[in-house]
């Protein structure tokens, strides 16, 4: 394996903790903190200019003991080995957590797609397909969606290894359009998961959801599903920021008018229906539920001394550092982990999978009934866990999920 970097350190220093408390033996421990593939590629590209320049991609498949790898692909000029890496394990970690039969996987291409064409784009897209066709199928690896790339791009990949494999393939990737094989409730599905978790939180610790006022950081996809859904359960969403600016109202904000008003203006800064708020102001308001859903390292020591809500709900990746979660839970905050809060959109996006293998579709109705009952499982089973280990909700994420890769890769046995 390549050198480690600092980001896959970080997991490992998340995953050591809970197998320590596991007593996980070390052969277990040995697998389980080494990437099983870690594929490198160079992509070709005539670009628009007629030149042609070579981009690098990778995809890693970190375990696959319970299944296909499953994870995102990101494009981004820093996106590193390391990065995906650590991606890919926190992706076994969370496919485990929501109880599906996929492993971890992650790929990205250094790339800046901001300056790119959308016809580069795609060449670059199906040449990084072509590359890694052997190692990616549905039965083997299962791409999605990550930074700066969307349903076009996962198109382009199905129709990509569709030509290569010379049928159609529509469960080579999920978070496709649904002409494509996509499935209903798959753009709602991360948040509606982060409003079911917070939900569930509130109802363990006797906090009344009705009327609990909550802040969100982030007004994308997960940010605002999160706030419309968590205002329809009669939670009073009094702030809301993203990457411009913010927005306050203690009588609360009207939800579904800040959805026009950021859709129109592409943020919330300004926004009339209440007063401005600054993302370094939003961590100190007197709130009961905190969503961090926009970035990585936003709760730091900077700030989560100042945090009066009960409940944090990492709606985004790694939105906490390491000493700010251990502040925040020596003060008893209740800190629901992103690979718990946020696996609402991995866990619809193997419903899309399933539909795709079945070729049989299911209402939206149907869909969100399921993840209801999926997420309040991978909420209890981590609850339950943190009760009988005494441990905070991040290392008793952990270690169920340590625990469920552990007993199938000791069941299934050594082959040599
Ligand atoms: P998005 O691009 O739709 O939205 C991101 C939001 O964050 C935007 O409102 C943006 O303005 C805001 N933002 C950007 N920079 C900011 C800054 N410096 N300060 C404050 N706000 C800032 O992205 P998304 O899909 O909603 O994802 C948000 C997070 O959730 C990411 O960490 C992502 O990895 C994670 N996540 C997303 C999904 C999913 O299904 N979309 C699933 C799991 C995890």
């Amino acid at each position: 394996m390549a050198e480690h970097g600092h980001i896959f350190a970080a997991m490992l220093q998340e995953f050591d903790l809970a197998a320590r408390i596991l007593k996980l033996e070390p052969g277990i421990w040995r697998i389980l903190t080494h990437p099983k593939r870690q594929i490198i590629v160079s992509c070709p590209v005539q670009m628009d200019n007629g030149e042609i320049e070579v981009f690098t991609g990778y995809r890693v498949q970190y375990n696959i003991t319970l299944g296909p790898a499953k994870g995102g692909i990101r494009f981004h000029p820093d996106v590193s080995l390391d990065e995906v890496t650590a991606l890919a394990a926190w992706m076994t970690w969370k496919c485990a957590v929501a109880h599906i039969p996929f492993g971890g996987g992650k790929g990205g291409i250094v790339c800046d797609p901001t300056r790119m064409s959308k016809r580069e784009l795609e060449a670059l897209t199906r040449r990084y397909v072509a590359e890694i066709i052997d190692a990616i199928g549905p039965e083997k690896d299962v791409p999605a969606p990550d930074v700066n790339t969307n349903e076009q791009v996962m198109a382009w990949i199905m129709d990509t290894y569709s030509m290569h494999v010379g049928h159609t393939s529509t469960a080579v990737v999920t978070g496709k359009p649904i002409e494509l094989g996509g499935s209903l409730g798959r753009r709602e599905a991360t948040g509606r998961g982060v409003m079911i978790v917070t939900r569930e939180a509130a109802r363990h610790l006797g906090l009344n959801i009705t009327g609990a006022r909550v802040a969100v950081q982030g007004f994308g996809n997960v940010g605002s599903v999160s706030a419309a859904l968590l205002g329809e359960i009669g939670a009073k969403i009094v702030a809301v920021t993203d990457w411009k600016g913010g927005v306050y109202n203690e009588k609360g904000l009207d939800v579904a008018t800040l959805l026009e008003y950021a859709r129109a203006k592409k943020t919330v800064d300004e926004f009339p229906g209440g007063t401005a708020l600054s993302n370094e102001d939003l961590w100190g308001l007197d709130v009961d539920v905190l969503i961090p859903a926009a970035l990585e390292n936003q709760i730091t020591m900077d700030n989560a001394p100042a945090i009066k809500a009960r409940i944090v709900t990492e709606g985004a990746n790694g939105p906490t550092t390491p000493d700010a979660h251990k502040h925040l839970h020596e003060r008893g905050v209740f800190v629901i982990p992103d690979i718990l809060a946020n696996s609402g959109g991995v866990t619809v996006s193997y419903f899309e999978w399933v539909q795709d293998r079945y070729g049989y579709f299911w209402e939206e109705d149907e869909v969100n009934t399921r993840l209801e009952k999926k997420m309040i499982e991978a909420f209890d089973d981590v609850l339950q866990t943190s009760l009988k280990y005494t441990v905070d909700l991040r290392t008793a994420a952990y270690i169920v999920a340590i625990s469920r890769v552990g007993t199938v890769t000791r069941m299934r046995g050594m082959y040599a």
